[in-house]
């Protein structure tokens, strides 16, 4: 009895010392709980903020954590800057033209892939297991986590479409953004923490690690690219050449991986195939080729396991290393060099927005067997996959992209009015675009002003804002301009930026997201009987307007019907209609005004 109990005691603190042991060795580990668990868990942001620190102590000469920002909930925002070339800020990696690589996970944070395919890339590229040399030729930015407080949203069935980890963030920020809508109108704390980053570094490329969402089939990842279908010219030569390269080095490792987004044409019918289709700029891929750096779009298929997940996206950072390591150099070359040309871009005409044209070709796609059948739930048709019966799906792909609105960029550039330069000028600091503002006060200027001809109000909140889409022209006005006011001229690196942002009509423009909505509600109106009194004045004062009054009356029979259009048709002519109505603040010149200072 006696022997037994301290023959266990021993056991016991054996044990003991083992797990102690294991746990001290953990501390100084550079692995992840991911990677000790076989990738069933992934860690808590607790586990980042001490990877971060870690990586650095073991590598002191290659890595340097920091910390770019606080989140809403008042998380540290973290970064590590990695390299072998003793660049580790970015004055340093500027000065010595060094390409930098941004990679960041989790901005839908139960994506998580990213943050733990990161962490091993990371040290397998450190200690020499991978990628020999990459790190002499590039810095590394890896951002393991961009949307922290969701991160820390921590739950089981956060991602009900997804096989792993067992626990994972959320999709949203604590402030409920999505921030993978929010490159361009940036209302969160992050995504302004995130640009001031890119501003600083001026990343040759920015990759977004996610994981799909949608149907079963075999194919594991796709990797978008831009420029590609749109930007700049010779940077989409470049970013085929990027995109073409991961997928080559991904095929070659076993994966099946698709350059287009893998979502159905109608959704839930494998046989209507697939659409691509050029970003808006909301997106990041959509942002980066308007300020002519490449855009990565990385999404592995939400039903492969989290081992498989972390494996792919490993061999995808992996694989831009190397690509960023071969071609870095020539890509930055030719990077600044559509700065340069986008300096030249006032006046000429550009695209602000793609289409998929109808046609399509028929692809082979590894697909599942499944079957549609009516559904007593829903009353609709419900598909069911057969994930152990492989199937190729021969289905059409529409991959024809084509300009959509085309605008001609002003000869000079644009003037935000005195009223809106604080919002508009808090904008294009937070997207360093270069403005100067008025100092002396002007008369009268010949401008170019946008009169919405139609306004449509989204129906419900997005994101928190609601959406307004107008219809219009430029056309010449005098108008005056006053101190303050800002000038954003065109010709800068940035210039497909400014105008995606200015340009009314644009699908991310401040406007779009309805940052001057207030400029289409009216606010001052007549009442009936003073608009009879004034309209019986017009009549009897012209008989010309009096005749197209007539004439309007039997021409347009929904007019005829519509006793306020009938009044309006008076009190637009009258002295106190409001000028401003429908008037997009924003106004554009042929000629830089003189009388600005830079900022
Ligand atoms: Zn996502």
């Amino acid at each position: 009895m006696l022997r037994r109990a301290l023959l266990s005691a021993a056991v016991f603190s054996l044990f003991a010392v083992n797990a102690h042991a294991a746990r001290d060795m953990r501390l100084f580990s550079l692995k992840t709980q991911a990677e000790y668990s076989g990738f069933k868990n992934t860690g808590r942001y607790e586990e980042v903020e001490a990877l971060c620190r870690r990586f650095e102590e073991h590598h002191p000469k290659q890595v340097r954590c920091f910390e770019y920002g606080r989140t809403p909930e008042n998380r540290p925002m973290l970064a590590l800057a990695v390299s072998n070339t003793g660049a580790l800020t970015p004055d340093a990696a500027k000065r010595r033209k060094i390409p930098v690589l941004l990679v960041q996970g989790g901005i839908h944070a139960g994506e998580i892939d990213g943050k733990d395919a990161g962490f091993l890339a990371l040290r397998e590229v450190l200690e020499g297991k991978a990628a020999a040399g990459v790190l002499d030729k590039q810095v590394l930015l890896f951002v393991p986590v961009f949307n922290v407080d969701g991160h820390e949203r921590f739950g089981a069935w956060n991602r009900p479409n997804q096989r792993g980890p067992v626990e994972m963030g959320w999709r949203s920020t604590a402030q409920n953004y999505n921030l993978n809508r929010e490159y361009m109108k940036a209302d969160t704390p992050e995504m302004q923490h995130m640009l001031a980053l890119v501003n600083a570094w001026d990343p040759l490329a920015y990759v977004d690690l996610h994981v799909t969402d949608g149907a079963q089939f075999e194919p594991d990842i796709s990797i978008q690219v831009e420029p590609v279908h749109a930007g700049d010219a010779a940077l989409r030569v470049a970013g085929t050449a990027l995109r073409d390269g991961v997928l080559a080095d991904l095929a070659k490792q076993g994966s099946d991986p698709k350059p287009f987004y893998m979502s159905f044409a109608e959704e839930d019918n494998p046989q209507s195939g697939f659409v691509d289709s050029a970003p808006n700029p909301r997106f990041s891929h959509g942002y980066f080729l308007l300020r002519n750096r490449f855009g990565v779009l990385v999404e592995t298929h939400s039903w492969k396991d989290y081992p498989t997940r972390v494996r792919i996206t490993r061999n995808t950072i992996v694989s831009l290393l190397s690509q960023v390591a071969q071609h870095g150099a020539a890509w930055r070359q030719t990077a600044m060099e559509a700065d340069l040309r986008a300096a030249q871009l006032a006046g000429s005409a550009l695209p602000l927005s793609y289409k998929t044209t109808e046609k399509s070709r028929m692809i082979a796609f590894r697909g599942y067997a499944y079957t549609r059948t009516p559904s007593e739930v829903s009353g609709a048709l419900m598909t069911r996959y057969d994930e152990k019966t492989p199937q190729i799906w021969t289905v059409p792909l529409r991959d024809e992209i084509v300009p959509d609105l085309q605008v001609t960029a002003p000869k000079a550039g644009y003037l935000v009015p005195r009223a809106q330069a604080a919002m508009v000028g808090a904008k294009l600091r937070q997207h360093g675009i270069a403005y100067k503002e008025m100092r002396s006060i002007f008369a009268r200027q010949n401008v170019e002003v946008f009169r919405a001809t139609a306004v449509k109000f989204g129906a419900q909140s997005f994101e928190g804002r609601q959406t307004a889409a107008v219809q219009g022209e430029w056309q010449k006005e005098e108008r005056l301009v006053d101190a303050g006011a800002l000038y954003v001229p065109v010709n800068q690196p940035k210039a497909r930026l400014v105008m995606a942002l200015l340009e009314p009509r644009a699908p991310d423009s401040l406007l779009a997201w309805g940052s001057f909505n207030t400029a289409f509600e009216r606010k001052e109106y007549m009442e009936d009987y003073v608009a009879e009194d004034v309209a019986r004045a017009q009549l009897a004062a012209d008989p010309a307007l009096a005749a197209q009054f007539r004439q309007k009356l039997a021409d347009e029979p929904e007019f005829a019907k519509n006793p306020r259009a009938r009044l309006e048709f008076f009190a637009r002519r009258h002295a106190s209609w409001d000028e401003r109505l429908n008037l997009y603040p924003v106004m554009r010149v042929d000629v830089a005004p003189v009388g600005f200072m830079d900022l």
